[in-house]
């Protein structure tokens, strides 16, 4: 860790375990989550990925997410089961904490960098009325650590969905899936 790093200090929250975060939004995965989640439980990729239309997750339209398909824009996320999160158990703890994909991980923080790419400011996302309550500052080292690696991971993942859309393939969600390596 460099020296701007650990000098820094940030805005740390306690978890409230709401579960409103893995209630409301669409949970977005790249390759890595879906290939880290399928080799922890031995499930296929379709098992838990489904593919959402713009109408039914609302992200930033021209970010790298969106996959061409035949019926239309779609982006990857995780499967829900009564309008919650698949893995979301009754007593409202992740089945698969231990794997979880990046954006679980990383929520709610959100990192501006510098231009040298140490943490600058850090904010909350809004996307849902998070019932998270202040607990003092830290450096934040595990969770910019994990945004580092949650930005990797997307842009990996951004530069397939974009060879696909240039290569003007016209499938679906089960092509797509073997496109990535999966099922
Ligand atoms: S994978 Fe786990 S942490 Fe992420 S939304 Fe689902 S239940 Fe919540
Ligand atoms: S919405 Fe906020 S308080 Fe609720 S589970 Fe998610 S991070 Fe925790």
């Amino acid at each position: 860790m460099n020296k701007k790093t650990a000098d820094k200090k940030f805005r740390q929250i306690h978890c409230g375990r709401c579960g409103t975060c893995c209630t409301e939004p669409v949970v977005p995965v790249t390759d890595s989550d879906v290939r880290r989640i399928c080799d922890a439980t031995g499930k296929k990729a379709s098992d838990f990925v489904r593919f959402y239309s713009d109408d039914e997750m609302s992200f930033d339209p021209d970010a790298g997410l969106w996959i061409t398909f035949k019926t239309g824009k779609m982006a990857m996320g995780l499967k829900k089961r009564a309008e919650a999160c698949m893995f979301l158990s009754s007593t409202i703890c992740c089945k698969i904490y231990e794997h979880r994909p990046m954006t679980c991980r990383t929520f709610p923080y959100m990192v501006d960098f510098d231009e040298h790419g140490n943490p600058e400011k850090v904010h909350l996302n809004k996307i849902v009325d998070c019932k998270s309550s202040r607990k003092g500052l830290s450096h934040l080292d595990p969770e910019v650590s994990n945004i580092i690696i949650e930005q990797k991971q997307d842009d990996a993942y951004y530069g397939k969905v974009s060879k696909w859309n240039l290569s003007g393939k016209k499938g679906g969600a089960k092509e797509f899936l073997t496109f990535l390596g999966f099922d």
